[in-house]
């Protein structure tokens, strides 16, 4: 409930007078099928979960990679974007079971997004007219565990993705125990990151009002290999 008003606060605030987008020249290097023979954000979702349940079975589909790598050359049609961790264990494609072309993946520690994250969202969003947006974090987030233990970074750059983690940290703190605060914290950081995709995007933020893309909030097990949905999608509020 908190989240939906936090949502309907945000796009509340978004206002009315959307600026148009001009085209980028990333926009020139990648063509994309037309937007009408996009599946729904639930089909999108349920093709994730599906693939998701044979990764687990260790039942992956077999792919002709050749065959599609040469078919894509004209151009790409993600069906969904993924903001997730950087860490090996959590390859979205790999666990997803997804090939080439299905899933536009931007990977940071700790799955937060800078402006560099936020802009190559906003392209999949904009020019590749994906319906489906999921911020996946992951068990034993290395991350989140480095924002949980106030330790000084020893860089900067290092610092920028605690820095950035910190809030959900705080916000885990008022609730959750100390041997449950790392995972409270992951849950947390998944959900502030999806918020602040939507607060800090206009693009983003347009395309969800307007129904064109739901955002989902996920957590991958590392030891059962399942995708657990968060929260309900967030979509458009009208
Ligand atoms: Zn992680």
């Amino acid at each position: 409930m908190i989240r939906t008003l936090c949502l309907s606060l945000v796009l509340s605030l978004a206002g009315s007078g959307i600026a148009q987008t001009p085209p980028t020249a990333l926009a020139q290097h990648s063509s994309h099928a037309p937007s009408h023979a996009a599946p729904s954000a639930a089909e999108v979702w349920d093709s994730l979960t599906a693939g998701n349940r044979r990764f687990v079975a260790g039942k992956p589909q077999t792919r002709d990679l050749v065959s599609l790598r040469h078919k894509l050359v004209s151009g790409q049609s993600p069906k969904a974007i993924i903001l997730s961790c950087s860490d090996s264990r959590v390859g979205p494609e790999l666990i997803f079971d997804q090939s080439l072309g299905d899933i536009f993946v931007v990977r940071t520690a700790g799955n937060v997004a800078d402006a560099v994250a936020l802009g190559s969202i906003e392209y999949a969003v904009d020019h590749l007219h994906s319906p489906l947006l999921v911020v996946l974090g992951h068990q034993k987030c290395g991350a989140v565990n480095a924002a949980c233990s106030d330790e000084k970074m020893p860089s900067p750059n290092l610092d920028a993705i605690v820095e950035k983690i910190s809030p959900a940290v705080t916000q885990a703190k008022t609730y959750a125990k100390a041997d449950d605060l790392v995972e409270s914290a992951i849950k947390e950081n998944v959900h502030r990151s999806a918020m602040d995709l939507v607060a800090n995007s206009e693009i983003i933020r347009s395309a969800v009002k307007s129904g064109k893309l739901s955002v989902i909030e996920a957590e991958y097990g590392l030891e059962s290999g399942q995708v657990v949905r968060l929260n309900a999608p967030i979509h458009s509020q009208n």
